[in-house]
C-alpha cells in the first residue's frame, strides 16, 4: 500500500513534521507506517516506529477471528549496508478465536516478533528470487503494515482450542460434550460392520 505522492504532502505540511515523524497521524482513515529508505541509508542512523492500527479490515470475512481491539507496534529500522534494511521488534494484538472442536470464543493476547530484511531494488537489479533472503523495496518508501499484518496472521495457530482436552460437539446432536453427554453414537458401530451385523441378525 502506497500513499499517494500528494496526501503524503498534506500529510507532511498538516503535521510539520518531516515524513519519518507522521506514523502516529492519521488522515483520511489512513495510519502510514513508512520509512523513507534513502533518508535511512543515507544517515545511516536507526529510525523507531511505534503506535496501533485498526485490525477489522484484515479480518473483514473471517469468521473465526475478531480483533478486539487495535494492532500494537513497536519497531527499529536499521541501515544494514548499501542498500539493505533490517526492521526487528513486536507486535501485539488481542484477538477473539473460535474453538476448532467446540466452537467456544477464546480470547487471546499475540506477542510476535518481528524481523525483516528488505533491499532497496535498483532498476538494473533482477528479478529476487525464491533463494533471496530479503523483501524487494521499490520506490522512496517502505509501508510496513502490511508484513505487520501477514507476520500476525501466520503467528494464528490452524486449529485453536480452548483447552487441550476439549472434548468438542456431538456430531449427530450439536451438544458441547465439555458441558455434558448426549447419548449419541453409544452403540455407534463402523459402517463396514454394519454390513455384517445384518448378516448375523437372528431371523
Ligand atoms: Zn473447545
Ligand atoms: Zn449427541
Amino acid at each position: 500500500m502506497r500513499i499517494p505522492f500528494l496526501a503524503s504532502r498534506i500529510l507532511e505540511a498538516l503535521t510539520k513534521q518531516p515524513p519519518h515523524r507522521y506514523n502516529n497521524f492519521c488522515l483520511f482513515g489512513v495510519i502510514p507506517m513508512l520509512i523513507n529508505v534513502q533518508e535511512l541509508l543515507s544517515r545511516q542512523q536507526p529510525i523507531e516506529r511505534e503506535g496501533t492500527f485498526e485490525l477489522k479490515d484484515l479480518f473483514r470475512d473471517s469468521r473465526d477471528t475478531t480483533p478486539l481491539g487495535p494492532l500494537s507496534f513497536r519497531l527499529t529500522a536499521n541501515a544494514a549496508g548499501e542498500r539493505r534494511i533490517g526492521v526487528t521488534g513486536e507486535l501485539t494484538a488481542d484477538l477473539r478465536l473460535l474453538c476448532s472442536r467446540c466452537l467456544d470464543p477464546i480470547d487471546h493476547h499475540f506477542e510476535v516478533e518481528f524481523e525483516e530484511m528488505f533491499q532497496v531494488m535498483k532498476d538494473t537489479d533482477p528479478e529476487p528470487g525464491e533463494d533471496d533472503d530479503f523483501i524487494p523495496v521499490y520506490g522512496e518508501r517502505l509501508e510496513l503494515r502490511p508484513f505487520l499484518e501477514e507476520e500476525l496472521v501466520l503467528n494464528l495457530p490452524l486449529a485453536p482450542l480452548c483447552r487441550e482436552d476439549c472434548k468438542g460437539l456431538c456430531s449427530e446432536c450439536g451438544t458441547s460434550l465439555n458441558e455434558k453427554t448426549c447419548g449419541c453414537g453409544t452403540e455407534k458401530i463402523d459402517p463396514r460392520l454394519a454390513a455384517l451385523q445384518d448378516w448375523f441378525k437372528p431371523e
